[in-house]
């Protein structure tokens, strides 16, 4: 179960689509004055060296935000992958990126006064280190840190104070058993705070858990009456290779706003991450 560590997966392809699209939410949301509520249910340790441990024999920010920070400083990209890119370089003392913030790192440095940060972590390593990580920053008084399982604990976060609420589920799917969890921590918390904004990560594998994920989602958030976006980036196509491939996101609720801006980002990361012919994008999308 612990076998798991998010620092071999930092600044890769699917790094990349996850925090673009939290970065379009969190900063929509902050449109209106009143405090937002932002849950990360599976935390990871929060900013990861680039340059030495895990994400170094693993490299695949090379084929992430490396490759894509070159593309970007011969190409015209568009402002909202600018505004990306500036929120990971700001984490960075130079040019060249030596460490990666999660989504917990970038979800801290959005963070207004009135805004709450919540956090979940089982791993008995990543936890300690996420504390650590988190204390050393400003806003450590605004960011809860819980060593729970986030599926069952969940639902006694909702509906937040202000009702104004985003959560982000992104699991590692080591386990077949977080495709059902997720499935029913979904259905709870829809049941306790319908108009919350949900973003849930998951691999494009042909497992038939993963295969079913989006499906799945569609069908509660039909039940439920909710909108729905499904964004998902393919970077190679290549059969017999072992890395991942492929990732999407599925939000609930998404902003109105959402899908034109990754209207205009997809196809540019397809340009700057493709890595053959089978490289491409799929948005789709139901207004309830
Ligand atoms: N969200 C992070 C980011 O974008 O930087 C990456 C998180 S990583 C994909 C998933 C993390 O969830 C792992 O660190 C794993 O230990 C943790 N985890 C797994 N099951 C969990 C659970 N039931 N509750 C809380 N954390 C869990």
């Amino acid at each position: 179960m612990f076998s798991y560590r998010h620092a071999f997966h930092a600044g890769s392809h699917a790094d990349i689509l996850k925090h673009l699209t939290l970065i379009h939410l969190v900063e929509y949301l902050q449109e209106k004055p009143v405090a937002l509520t932002i849950v990360d249910t599976h935390a990871g340790a929060g900013i990861y060296s680039l340059i030495d441990g895990f994400a170094s024999v693993s490299k695949e920010a090379d084929g992430g935000i490396y490759r894509l920070m070159q593309y970007a400083a011969n190409n015209p990209i568009n402002p909202g992958l600018q505004n990306y890119l500036s929120i990971i370089q700001a984490e960075n003392l130079t040019k060249d990126l030596s460490v990666y913030p999660g989504s917990p790192f970038i979800l801290a440095r959005l963070l207004r006064a009135q805004d709450r940060l919540k956090l979940f972590e089982l791993h008995p390593k990543e936890i300690d280190i996420l504390r650590h990580n988190i204390s050393e920053l400003k806003q450590a008084k605004q960011i809860d840190v819980y060593a729970v399982d986030s599926f069952s604990r969940l639902k006694g976060l909702l509906p937040p104070p202000s009702r104004r609420g985003l959560v982000l589920i992104d699991p590692s799917y080591e386990d077949k058993q977080d495709y059902h969890s997720l499935g029913k921590a979904i259905e709870e918390a829809l049941q306790r705070f319908a108009t919350g904004c949900y973003a849930i990560w998951y691999p494009v594998l042909s497992r038939r858990e993963s295969a079913d994920l989006p499906e799945r989602m569609k069908k509660i958030a039909t039940a439920y009456k909710r909108s729905w976006l499904q964004v998902e980036l393919r970077v190679e196509n290549a059969p017999k290779e072992r890395r991942l491939q492929a990732s999407g996101m599925f939000i609930i609720n998404p902003p109105w706003t959402l899908e034109k801006q990754l209207t205009e980002s997809l196809p540019i990361l397809v340009k700057a991450l493709g890595q053959d012919h089978g490289a491409q994008y799929l948005l789709n999308s139901f207004e309830a």
